[in-house]
Parts: C-alpha cells; sequence; structure tokens
C-alpha cells in the first residue's frame, strides 16, 4: 500500500495579501508578458504533472478511491494533452485580430489586441480536483496573468499534489497556492481580483459573486444543477441505458455532469430498467462494492447527505440500495420515483442514486424539465430521430448538452465548457478559456495628418454638408 498523503497545511490568513501583492508586481514588472515565458510556464506546467503522475493517481485514490483508469483518463493525461495543444496554438491565439470596418475607420487599422487581465483567482472543487484547477489555469497562463490556486480543502490529498506541482515547476512570483477552507477563501475574496475562477456549488457561487461585484471583478461560475435524460419513445433504450449508467457511474456520481434523472416513456420502461441492471452487472462482474471501479463517496458528511436522500425516497429502489458507512461506498442505485416531490428529486445528486420517472408525453416530459431543471449544466435527449432531438433541444436550456448519450459533450478539452443560469457563467478550455482570461483591447493608430481632409467632416461647426460626407 502506497504511504498516506498528508493534508497541505492551511495558508496562514495574515499572510494572504502579501502573496496577492507579490503577485501584482510581478504582473506590473511585465514578467508574465511575453509569449515565450508563457510557453515556458505551460511547458513546466506539463513536466510538473508529467512527474507527478503517480502521486496524482495516488491522491485520487487517497481522497475519492477513484480509479486509476478514471484518474488518467480524466486529469493526469487529459491535462497534458490540453497544454500541448495549447503550446501549439497560443500564437495563434496571442496574435492581434485584424477588424473589418468601414472606409472611414480603416485608415486607422483597427484591432484586437490580446492581453492579459492581471492577477486571478481560481477555486477548484473536491470532484476533479487537479483538471478542475489546473485546466482555467492553462487558459490564464497563456494568456499572461499570475494565478493563485485555491485547490478544495475537500481532497486534501489532491491538493497538496496540486501544490507540490505548482510550487515545484512554475515561477513563484507569478503562480502560488493558497491552502484551506473558508478563512482563508473569505480572506482571499477580500482582495482585488482581475478575475475570479469558482468551480462548485451554486450557493458558495452566489458567495463568490457578491464579494466579486464590489471591485467589479469578473467571474467564471461553473456550477451545478438537476441534469436531465429524456429517453423518447425513438430511442433505442438499451443503448441509451448503457451510455446513462456509463455517465452515471464516473466518478462514483461524483461529477458536475452526471445524470441527475431520466424521463422513460412507458413502452420502454422494462427494457430501460432490465439494461440497467445488466450493465451495472457486467461493469462489475466481481459485484459493485468488491470492484476496484467504482469510486467512494468524498467524506462522509456528503455520505451522509447522500444516505438521506435515498432513506427517505417513496420510490421503488430497482437495483441496488446498499450501502457501508465504513467504506463511504453507496450502490449505483436505480430508483423509481412518482414525482419531483422525492427526495432524489429536490437537489442536484452528486452521488450514485439514479431516479427515473416515466412520463408518456414528450411535451410533458419536456415541461417537467423546465419546471424541475430550468437551467441545468447538461442536457441528454436520447432518440434516433433527430427532429425530435432538435425539438428538445430548442425547448429546454441547458449549458451543454449530448445527444444519446452522457458527458460526451464535455470530455474534450478542446470544447468549451460552461453553464448557464443557475448552472452558472462563462465557459472555457482552450481558445474560450485563453479568451476568458484575456482582454480584448480594441485598438486603432490613426492616420497621420494626411488623413486630416478625410476627416475634416468631423468637426464643428456641424454643417448639414459635412453630414452628407458619411
Ligand atoms: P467544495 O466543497 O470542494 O467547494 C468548492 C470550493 O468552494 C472549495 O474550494 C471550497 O473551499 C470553497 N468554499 C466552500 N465554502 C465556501 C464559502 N463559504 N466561502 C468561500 N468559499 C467556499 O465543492 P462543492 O461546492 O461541494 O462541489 C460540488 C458542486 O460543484 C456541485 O454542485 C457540482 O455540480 C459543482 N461542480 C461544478 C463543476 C462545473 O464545472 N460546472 C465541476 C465540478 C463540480
Amino acid at each position: 500500500m502506497s504511504k498516506t498523503i498528508s493534508a497541505p497545511a492551511d495558508t496562514p490568513v495574515a499572510e494572504i495579501s502579501a502573496v496577492v501583492s507579490r503577485l501584482r508586481t510581478t504582473f506590473r514588472s511585465h514578467t508574465t508578458y511575453p509569449v515565450e515565458w508563457r510557453k515556458q510556464q505551460l511547458r513546466k506546467l506539463w513536466w510538473g504533472i508529467h512527474d507527478h503522475e503517480k502521486d496524482i493517481v495516488a491522491a485520487l485514490a487517497q481522497d475519492l478511491r477513484k480509479p486509476e483508469h478514471e484518474a488518467l483518463q480524466s486529469d493526469g493525461i487529459w491535462l497534458k494533452n490540453a497544454i500541448i495543444d495549447a503550446l501549439s496554438d497560443i500564437d495563434k491565439w496571442t496574435k492581434e485580430e485584424k477588424l473589418e470596418v468601414d472606409l472611414l475607420g480603416m485608415a486607422a487599422s483597427p484591432v484586437v489586441r490580446k492581453e492579459p487581465l492581471g492577477v486571478v483567482l481560481i477555486i477548484g472543487a473536491y470532484n476533479y480536483p487537479f483538471q478542475l484547477t489546473f485546466a482555467p489555469m492553462i487558459g490564464a497562463i497563456a494568456a499572461g496573468n499570475a494565478v493563485v490556486m485555491k485547490p478544495s480543502e475537500i481532497s486534501s490529498a489532491s491538493a497538496a499534489v496540486v501544490t507540490s506541482i505548482i510550487t515545484s515547476s512554475l515561477d513563484p512570483d507569478a503562480f502560488a497556492v493558497v491552502n484551506g477552507g473558508i478563512p482563508e477563501t473569505t480572506k482571499l475574496l477580500e482582495q482585488k481580483w482581475d478575475k475570479i475562477c469558482y468551480t462548485g456549488n451554486g450557493a458558495v457561487g452566489r458567495i463568490i459573486a457578491t464579494a466579486a461585484a464590489k471591485n467589479l471583478t469578473p467571474t467564471i461560475l461553473e456550477l451545478g444543477g438537476l441534469n436531465p435524460c429524456i429517453i423518447t419513445k425513438n430511442a433505442d433504450a438499451k443503448l441509451a441505458a448503457r451510455r446513462i449508467c456509463w455517465g452515471k457511474a464516473l466518478n462514483g456520481g461524483q461529477v458536475c455532469l452526471a445524470p441527475d434523472y431520466v424521463i422513460v416513456p412507458a413502452s420502454k420502461e422494462n427494457e430501460f430498467v432490465a439494461a440497467v441492471a445488466d450493465n451495472w452487472r457486467k461493469f462489475y462482474p466481481q459485484g459493485m462494492q468488491s470492484s476496484p471501479d467504482i469510486s467512494r463517496i468524498v467524506n462522509e458528511r456528503h455520505f451522509h447527505r447522500i444516505k438521506k436522500m435515498l432513506d427517505e425516497t417513496s420510490g421503488e429502489i430497482k437495483v441496488g440500495g446498499n450501502s457501508d458507512l465504513k467504506e463511504k461506498y453507496i450502490d449505483l442505485t436505480l430508483v423509481k420515483v412518482k414525482d419531483e416531490n422525492d427526495s432524489l428529486m429536490k437537489d442536484e445528486i452528486f452521488g450514485p442514486l439514479l431516479p427515473y420517472l416515466v412520463i408518456d408525453d414528450l411535451d410533458e416530459g419536456i415541461e417537467f424539465i423546465n419546471r424541475v431543471s430550468d437551467t441545468p449544466l447538461a442536457l441528454y435527449p436520447f432518440t434516433n430521430n433527430k427532429k425530435e432531438a432538435d425539438y428538445i433541444l430548442e425547448r429546454t436550456r441547458s449549458g451543454g448538452a449530448t445527444v444519446n448519450d452522457c458527458i460526451w459533450h464535455a470530455a474534450s478539452y478542446k470544447l468549451p465548457f460552461g453553464g448557464v443560469g443557475e448552472s452558472g457563467m462563462g465557459n472555457y478550455r482552450d481558445k474560450f478559456g485563453f479568451n476568458q482570461f484575456s482582454h480584448h483591447r480594441t485598438t486603432c493608430r490613426q492616420a497621420g495628418g494626411w488623413f486630416e481632409k478625410v476627416l475634416d467632416a468631423r468637426y464643428p461647426p456641424y454643417l448639414p454638408s459635412k453630414l452628407a460626407q458619411y
């Protein structure tokens, strides 16, 4: 058994302002501006992640008992590939963008300059403690910012490894980690930032947005919500079940994009339920709890939160239902519920429970989604009829959507990832992340004295003949 990774020491609250000032001084000194410097930091970050790959796997195993396969797929390898792509595209991203304008404006050669914002704060969540911290950081570095990172204190082993990667790889005058919980984050939020990127629940999202508003600081808020799956009469219910089973099982359901509930028509119910049972049996041939491929709930507080939802359901358990506090383990569990008043339908589950409801009429299903979820992070229509898929997409809202699968629209590090309404604001990754952490500064360089003849029309006295020239 590998050795236990200790939680990082909390950053003394009294030192936090000095950390931010140090980074601001660096930013003002122009250190972070040259694209070559940014590339160098990105390369160092790549090596930092590469050299810590075993620690990443060990930390995720310790915090969440996350399987190595998932740890590398969604954190280690995923991040390294995202950095390689950023390195190959950064010259393109940072280039001034020429703008097309009317004849009068053309002489001033208008461009958009991509400039760094300054000193930015990234606050991560516990479920993907590497991806959710480093993926926004890649955009922030590429755009030339200094960054303070605040990892989630809940996945403490991962926070220790995030700290080690940053402090051992990157320029300490431009990149810093602040560890801790509410007191430390509260102190961080009292500082002046040029952008805050927060991932976590909506209640804290509101605290972040309120603090940011005091300094007119723009925010990226990556929040959660109840993600619906809707299986229509035109769907392959067996295939839908397999894909939903995978989406629910990842990280023990502790995924912001995990399906939260499924709407099934009566004619497909039996097929769907049988396929769910069959898939989870096949995914975990040695039994769910004995399988090395199911994560554990991150801590006892979250175990009790999820268990309470299950204990209070008035639905019928179709698959699973067992739990074990000692191991912080809960079965992947399928429950037939009647309506949105069920304990499993009130809040985002963020765990391995999957309620489903039978709703036959498509419009009724859409109305249900809009009433219960409104603006979830993700929506998953399952249908083999393209027009029907479009019909659903046009009548619902969500941060992102995948038709006939779960999570796939957010699997690639190249695609913009973000929420809408209750599930957040702003999206990032790849060039979208670069843009989020850049100021697009429209800049004109006016033509010389020879151009005054053309500009003559703009000067008073304002004669009708001058207006006619525009
Ligand atoms: P968490 O408990 O790890 O908290 C997130 C961050 O907020 C941590 O860094 C924590 O220190 C900080 N925090 C907590 N309380 C605070 C307070 N009072 N003031 C200031 N900061 C505070 O994670 P969580 O919030 O439980 O995460 C789960 C939620 O995050 C779910 O709703 C999930 O859907 C959402 N999530 C969203 C995304 C996304 O990209 N949209 C990704 C992952 C998780």
